[in-house]
């Protein structure tokens, strides 16, 4: 499958790769990793990497414009289960459309789709294609493939990291003696305020019978706090393995685009389904939703908690 879509790399002089809308580390680092090193093996083609939000991760490099028609142009979108959640405009003008992604399979809408589930990330599956084919990547290719990979596994906590991710990162390590202490801190460096936030979280974390913890984190919050509507989300991954609590979530009001904006986590509930009734969806343990009301995302807090009572209940 990756020589069939190097094949297909190598007759577009213009690519265009993108992924999912809200970029996380592994979307953005996958696409700019896949852009450069495309570039670095065909340095006359035209590669752009697309999508909003890039600033908050520039240590990851810079994103691209594309304004063009699609006419012979390849589309790679990265890291996206759903046209609806491709944050690229028009996906269907485009000539030849891939897709290369690790989420559990939602719709085809791809002309060739590599999906692979058990991948711990987009990153991964660049890294494989970077072994398999004959695309050249750089040290700092493999670096910011690093970064995601790292992100989207939480530091190789969460079980999605395999005996294969293991296996390739100790290959990557070996082969571009990559220094990871220096890219942690560009990975995990931030601001006080958010570790304000993070205190402000713990310290109102409400926990259901059955073991949902919720933080409502309202525009005032933020203010106060003076962090922005994505902090809540940022943050999420820190409130693993607390003993009263099985599936956890960040409730934030997001005023400016009228949505609250849900991160879920869990550690055993499956969670990607409750979150698809919600306008959401993403990994069994780690999803997003959007709701319009408070009174909603009460009745996801309720959905969950039923999941968590049912989880419990298995365990008997
Ligand atoms: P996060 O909480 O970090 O935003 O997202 C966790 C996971 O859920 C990611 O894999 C992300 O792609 C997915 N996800 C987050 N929000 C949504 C959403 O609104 N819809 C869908 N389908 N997936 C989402
Ligand atoms: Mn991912």
């Amino acid at each position: 499958m990756y020589k069939k879509i190097f094949k297909i790399i190598k007759k577009y002089d213009s690519i265009v790769i993108a992924r999912h809308i809200g970029v996380d580390p592994d979307a953005m680092a996958s696409q700019v990793g896949l852009r450069d090193a495309i570039l670095n093996t065909f340095p006359k083609k035209q590669v752009y990497a697309v999508g909003n939000g890039g600033g908050k991760f520039s240590y990851l490099g810079k994103l691209d414009h594309y304004d063009g028609d699609g006419k012979k142009t390849l589309l790679i979108i990265l890291d996206t289960p759903d046209k609806k959640r491709v944050d690229c405009s028009d996906v269907d003008q485009f000539e030849y459309k891939i897709k290369i992604d690790h989420h559990p399979f939602v719709e085809k809408f791809c002309d060739m789709e590599l999906v692979n589930d058990k991948s711990s990330s987009t990153c991964e599956l660049i890294m494989q294609m970077m072994y398999q084919t004959r695309l050249k990547p750089t040290k700092e290719v493999m670096e910011k493939l690093y970064l995601g990979l790292v992100s989207d596994t939480n530091r190789f906590m969460f079980n999605n990291s395999t005996s294969f991710t293991f296996g390739i990162v100790s290959q990557v390590l070996k082969d571009y003696q990559l220094d990871i202490s220096n890219l942690y801190s560009d990975l995990y460096l931030r601001p006080l305020s958010e570790v304000r936030l993070q205190g402000y979280m713990g310290q109102n974390m409400k926990v259901t019978e059955n073991g949902v913890g919720y933080i409502k984190i309202t525009e005032d919050v933020l203010n106060d706090f003076q962090v922005d509507v994505a902090s809540g989300g940022n943050l999420i991954n820190n409130f693993n393995y607390i003993e009263e609590v099985l599936v956890w979530m960040a409730i934030t009001e997001d005023i400016k685009n009228e949505i609250i904006k849900i991160n879920i986590r869990s550690r055993g509930p499956i969670i990607n389904t409750i979150a698809e009734k919600y306008n959401g969806g993403g990994h069994k343990l780690a999803s997003g939703a959007k709701v319009m009301t408070m009174d909603e995302a009460d009745c996801l807090i309720r959905d969950l908690d039923d999941a968590c009572k049912k989880y419990l209940e298995s365990l008997k």
